[in-house]
C-alpha cells in the first residue's frame, strides 16, 4: 500500500480511506460536534483508528504514512515521502515564512507481545470510550492529535508562519534511517524548523504533568581482558584477567560519575554482565569479560566517557579490548523562552502547569538537538509497548485542544 518515495499519493487514496474512517467518525464525532469542528480530521479519533489498522511494526509502513499523508494533503500541507533503505519517513509543511513550527514523532510501533491483548492489537477497537490498539498511546494517537490541531489551527486560513510535520518508520528499531536522515535532508533543504515539539507520551497519570526538555545519553561498552591462561596452583606462571577485571570494574564503580545538575538526575554506571564461562576449578582462564551501561547527563559526553574507560582499563589491565557504542548524546533544551511558551500553552489548556523533566530512556529528540531547540509532550504513557496499550477518547482530544494552544502560541 505504501506508494514508494516518489510517487504523489495517490487519488485511489481518499477512496480506499473512506471505508475504514467512514465508520469510526460518524457516531463518536456526533457527539462531540461543535460549531468550528467542520474538519473530519478536527477530531483525531477517526485518524488514530486508521493509522493503528496499519500494522505498522518496525521497518514495515503497512500503508501509515499514505494515511497520514492523504490527511494532511487534505489541509493543505505539501507532502515528501523520504525513503531510506527500508524505512518510510514523511516531511509534510505548511507555509513558507517563520516562525516554522514542527511537530515530530513516528508511525511505528513495537510489536504486540506475547503478553494475551483483549483486543485486537491493529484493530482499533472502541470500548467505553477507551481506544485500544498497539501505538495507541506511542504514538499514533499523538500524531492523530498533531492533525485535529492543525486542522482547528487552519480553519481560520493559512498559517502565520509555518508548521510541519517530521514522521519516521524507525523510532522503535535501530533509528539508523529514520528522523536522522529526514533532518539531514531538511537542512539539506533549508527545512530546519524554530523549535520542534515532539509527541512521545511523556506523562504519568494526567495530561499536563510533564514537559521533557531534555534526555539522558547512553552509552554500552563490552570489555575483554586478555590474561595469561595456566594452572591455578602455578599462578607465578599465569597472568589472571579475572583479577584484573575485576580491579577495572571496581575502580569504575568506586565514585559516582557527578552529582546531578539543575535538571538531570546524576549519572549512573551500571555492570550489566561479567562473564569468564569457567567450567574447571584448576585453570586461571585466558579471557575475562564485562559489559556496561552508563546513562549520563548533559555533564558527559560519549566520546569524554570512552576515554575515561579507557584509562581506567589500562591502569588494571594490559591487554584488554573495549567495544563502545553511543546510542544517544545527552541534551538539555534551555528552560526558557520557547519552553516557557510551552508550558504556558499546556497550562492553559489543562489547568496544570508542566513539570520539566529529563528522565527515561532515549528518544527522536536526541537527534533533533543538534539542529534546533525540541521539547516533547504527549499522552499518558502508563500503557505504551504493554498488552492492551490504549488511550480514553477524551484523552485523545484534550491532546488536540492541548496542541491546538500551542500553534496558537507559537503562531498567534
Ligand atoms: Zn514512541
Amino acid at each position: 500500500m505504501d506508494p514508494g518515495p516518489t510517487d504523489p499519493v495517490g487519488d485511489g487514496l481518499a477512496a480506499s480511506l473512506a471505508a475504514p474512517l467512514a465508520a469510526p467518525l460518524a457516531a463518536p464525532l456526533a457527539a462531540h460536534r461543535t460549531a468550528h469542528l467542520t474538519d473530519p480530521w478536527a477530531d483525531p479519533l477517526g485518524l488514530a483508528q486508521a493509522l493503528i489498522r496499519c500494522a505498522s511494526v518496525t521497518p514495515e509502513d503497512a500503508g501509515a504514512q499514505a494515511v497520514l499523508a492523504a490527511a494532511l494533503e487534505h489541509l493543505g500541507f505539501t507532502i515528501t515521502r523520504l525513503r531510506f533503505g527500508a524505512v518510510a519517513n514523511l516531511f509534510a509543511r505548511i507555509g513558507t515564512a517563520g516562525p516554522h513550527l514542527c511537530f515530530a514523532g513516528h508511525t511505528d510501533v513495537v510489536p504486540p507481545g506475547a503478553a494475551p491483548w483483549h483486543a485486537d492489537p491493529f484493530g482499533g477497537e472502541l470500548r467505553q470510550g477507551v481506544l485500544y490498539g498497539r501505538g495507541a498511546c506511542d504514538m499514533k494517537g499523538a500524531i492523530a492529535a498533531f492533525v485535529a490541531a492543525c486542522a482547528r489551527h487552519l480553519h481560520g486560513g493559512a498559517p502565520r508562519g509555518s508548521i510541519s510535520l517530521l514522521i519516521t518508520g524507525d523510532e522503535e528499531g535501530p533509528a539508523l534511517d529514520g528522523t536522522t536522515r529526514v533532518l539531514d535532508w531538511m537542512a539539506a533543504h533549508g527545512q530546519i524548523p524554530d523549535f520542534c515539539l515532539v509527541g512521545e507520551p511523556t506523562n504519568p497519570a494526567r495530561l499536563g504533568e510533564v514537559i521533557k526538555i531534555g534526555r539522558r545519553g547512553s552509552l554500552n561498552a563490552r570489555i575483554t581482558v586478555h590474561g595469561t591462561q595456566g594452572h591455578s596452583a602455578y599462578p607465578q606462571l599465569a597472568d589472571n584477567p579475572v583479577h584484573r577485571l575485576v580491579r577495572a570494574m571496581a575502580a569504575l564503580t568506586a565514585a559516582p560519575l557527578d552529582a546531578g545538575t539543575d535538571w538531570f538526575e546524576p549519572s549512573s554506571l551500571q555492570i550489566t554482565s561479567l562473564d569468564v564461562g569457567n567450567t574447571a576449578s584448576n585453570v586461571i582462564p585466558a579471557a575475562a569479560r564485562a559489559a556496561l551501561n552508563i546513562r549520563f547527563n548533559d555533564r558527559h559526553s560519549g566520546a569524554a566517557l570512552t576515554g575515561w574507560l579507557r584509562a581506567t582499563l589500562a591502569q588494571h589491565a594490559e591487554r584488554f579490548d573495549l567495544d563502545v557504542a553511543v546510542s544517544g548524546e545527552a541534551f538539555l533544551t534551555e528552560p526558557a523562552g520557547q519552553v516557557d511558551t510551552l508550558a504556558r500553552a499546556i497550562a492553559a489548556a489543562t489547568g496544570i502547569t508542566p513539570r520539566l523533566e529529563t528522565g527515561g530512556g532515549t528518544s527522536d529528540a536526541r537527534f533533533i538537538a543538534r539542529y534546533c531547540p525540541v521539547a516533547e509532550f504527549g499522552l499518558v504513557g502508563a500503557s505504551m509497548h504493554q498488552a492492551d496499550e490504549h488511550v480514553p477518547v477524551a484523552e485523545l482530544r484534550q491532546l488536540a485542544e492541548i496542541y491546538q494552544a500551542v500553534l496558537g502560541a507559537f503562531l498567534p
